[in-house]
């Protein structure tokens, strides 16, 4: 599935805030958007004020780039959204939280979403003892996630668990093992454990035209 490979941080710089793709480095003196923060490209291609239609984009975008999906995945999401009981815009960003790279990542096992992708498609999450492998995935409450034995030689892990729990990155919808490796799903995310600022509503103003 075509996913954008190129250099992160210039999506925090396009994005004008920091939206932690780059793992333990986001963390840290380097982050590359403590010395940038202008907007890449050149100066004199920059416009003035944002039309409304340009802010619903940038908004779009941004969560795009938070969760790393697509266009076809996040109308997809959006299209569930609607569907589902409640405000859509808060049900859509439940639904993003609700992935399997999401959910790895808040458990801190991952340094970020994209690494948290790299240990599911490597076999190495299972859900209710069955190996799964599509970070899309949706959890659902009373789920019980593991990692593969595997990873326990590298020390990754750990490492990112002692980052992620130092930082208060952890979330809450789930119980964790002491160890940090396992976890149960025991109630569904909020719109208060999107811990980047978002205006959902903006969004769901952008594709209800
Ligand atoms: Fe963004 Fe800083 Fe992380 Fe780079 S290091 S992805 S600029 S938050």
């Amino acid at each position: 599935m075509a996913r954008y490979t190129g250099p992160v941080c210039k999506l925090c710089r396009r994005e004008g805030l920091k939206l932690f793709l780059k793992g333990q480095k986001c963390l840290t003196e380097k982050c590359t958007f403590n010395e940038r923060k202008n907007p890449p490209g050149p100066v004199h291609g920059r416009r003035g004020k944002m039309t409304g239609y340009a802010l619903q984009l940038r908004e779009k975008q941004k969560v795009k780039r938070v969760y790393g999906v697509i266009e076809t995945q996040f109308r997809n999401y959006y299209e569930k959204a609607l569907h589902m009981k409640g405000i859509t815009g808060e049900n859509l960003l439940t639904l993003l939280e609700r992935r399997l790279d999401n959910t790895i990542y808040r458990m801190g096992i991952a340094s970020s979403r994209a690494q948290a992708r790299n240990f599911i498609s490597h076999g190495h999450v299972y859900i209710n003892e069955r190996r799964v492998d599509v970070a899309s995935f949706q959890v659902k409450i009373g789920d019980q996630i593991m990692l593969s034995n595997k990873l326990k030689v590298s020390g990754l892990v750990e490492n990112n668990i002692t980052v992620a729990r130092g930082v208060g990155l952890v979330a809450d919808w789930f119980e964790l093992a002491e160890d940090g490796r396992s976890a149960k799903i025991v109630k569904y995310p909020i719109r208060e454990n999107v811990d980047i600022p978002i205006k959902e509503q903006v969004i769901i103003e952008h594709y209800s035209k």
